[in-house]
């Protein structure tokens, strides 16, 4: 098997309403590139990128010459091929490799006739659990529809959540407004859904000593770990030495010398393994093995996936023995999906692993045509500015906070 072709499309997914962040925001949508890898015997591969709301299709493009007439069962050497770490000075392709190592995981799969989840060593659970994702939200402009701004809407929206999909871990991303007042939203919620567990991630936003008096105003709650609330090792560090709940990452632990470091002078107790930021699925549980060498924890982290990504977390969600967390996942707040046969369903707040082989999710092409035209439509948006705060942008630590009061729906481009 070689392959022959490579294939992007890069697409624009509504979302339910924008989702906002210590960075700005998803303005009412996501912009995913969709890869296809095509090989000599007709079977074609998926990957999925993201990409802070830009297109990925030039960088893909540009990648072809490097991958045609490759082996897709050659896994190793295509991270030296299209990576390695001292070319990557110059031309760091970690999150395209992660794309492609998808593609060529679900072409061995296809071609073998199994699922993913066997080339990793055999799943260890059927489905995966899941965690509701809360986010502050701006109103859907176009029905007014879906604002997420006090402790009322905020556990209103959590309860909905719940109903529907059955999660019993709930997270919050934090950074947004300012921290005394994001504490009473996350402890509203705590108190509503009382028997749950909680995480709080307000994106490294917060000082080293914000970071300590938050932590220890929440530190009666169940809370499943503290995520990212100072940006550093150093700075994650000094805060795990003043408070009683584990600290998490997905910011400063995605790569092997990272994780060594905090092997060697601890920082963080929870790994949030991304299969894109760290180039691939394989590189999960690489680093999943050293966790549970070291008897860190680890979790699937999210970075804004549509069904063949989320599939990608699926099948290394199955295959871990030390997944002590339900994973992360934007995808509730997804209108739609590209793959066929729709979004795939929450049931008791976990998704089922595919079973088909290769990654066990196929292209919607009338879907796929339709996202398309509607990212040439809308264009890109810069993920890291606020259409709500025209001229904007954060600091670390920031002190910028957005006002609570202000019930502003901005227009988006
Ligand atoms: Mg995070």
């Amino acid at each position: 098997m070689k392959i022959v072709d490579i294939r992007a499309t890069t697409v624009t997914m509504p979302l339910e309403a924008p989702l906002r962040h210590s960075n700005g925001a998803h303005w009412g949508r996501f912009v995913r590139t969709i890869v296809e890898v095509e090989t000599d015997d007709g079977l074609i591969g998926l990957g999925e990128m993201g990409g802070g709301g830009e297109s990925a299709e030039l960088a893909f493009r540009g990648l072809k010459s490097y991958l045609v007439g490759h082996d897709p069962f050659a896994l190793e050497a295509l991270r030296f091929k299209i990576c390695n770490p001292t070319a990557s000075l110059y031309n760091n392709r970690t999150q395209l490799h992660a794309a492609v190592e998808f593609a060529c995981l679900d072409l061995i799969g296809q071609h073998l006739g199994v699922p993913v989840y066997q080339l990793l060593g055999g799943k260890l659970r059927d489905v995966v659990p899941f965690a509701s994702y809360l986010f502050f939200r701006y109103a859907d402009p176009a029905t007014g529809e879906g604002e997420v701004r006090t402790p009322e809407q905020l556990v209103a929206h959590a309860r909905e959540l719940k109903a529907a999909h059955g999660f019993r871990s709930h997270k919050l991303k934090g950074g947004v407004f300012p921290p005394v007042y994001e504490l009473e939203c996350y402890r509203a919620l705590a108190a509503a859904l009382d028997g749950d567990s909680f995480r709080y991630d307000p994106n490294g936003a917060l000082s080293v000593e914000e970071s300590i008096h938050f932590g220890k105003a929440i530190a009666d709650l169940r809370n499943d770990y503290y995520e990212d609330p100072t940006w550093g090792l150093n700075g994650l560090r000094r805060v795990r030495s003043m408070v009683d709940i584990p600290l998490a990452t997905n910011t400063v632990v995605v790569n092997f010398e990272q994780l060594a470091a905090n092997v060697l002078d601890l920082a963080v107790d929870v790994i949030l393994l991304d299969t894109t930021f760290w180039g691939g699925i394989r590189p999960c549980l690489k680093a999943a093995g050293v966790c549970e060498t070291f008897q860190l924890g680890v979790a699937v982290h999210s970075s804004g996936e549509l069904g063949i990504q989320l599939a990608t977390m699926l099948h290394l969600g199955a295959v871990l023995p030390n997944l002590t967390f339900a994973a992360d996942a934007h995808y509730h707040h997804l209108r739609d999906d590209i793959i066929r046969g729709g979004k795939l369903a929450y049931r008791d707040g976990a998704i089922a692993v595919p079973d088909g082989p290769g990654l066990g999710v196929t292209l919607d092409r009338e879907k796929l045509r339709e996202y398309a035209e509607l990212y040439r439509e809308l264009g890109g948006y810069p993920y890291d500015r606020d259409p709500g705060r025209p001229g904007w942008y954060a600091l670390v630590p920031n002190d910028r906070w957005a006002d609570p009061l202000d019930a502003v729906a901005p227009k988006l481009g």
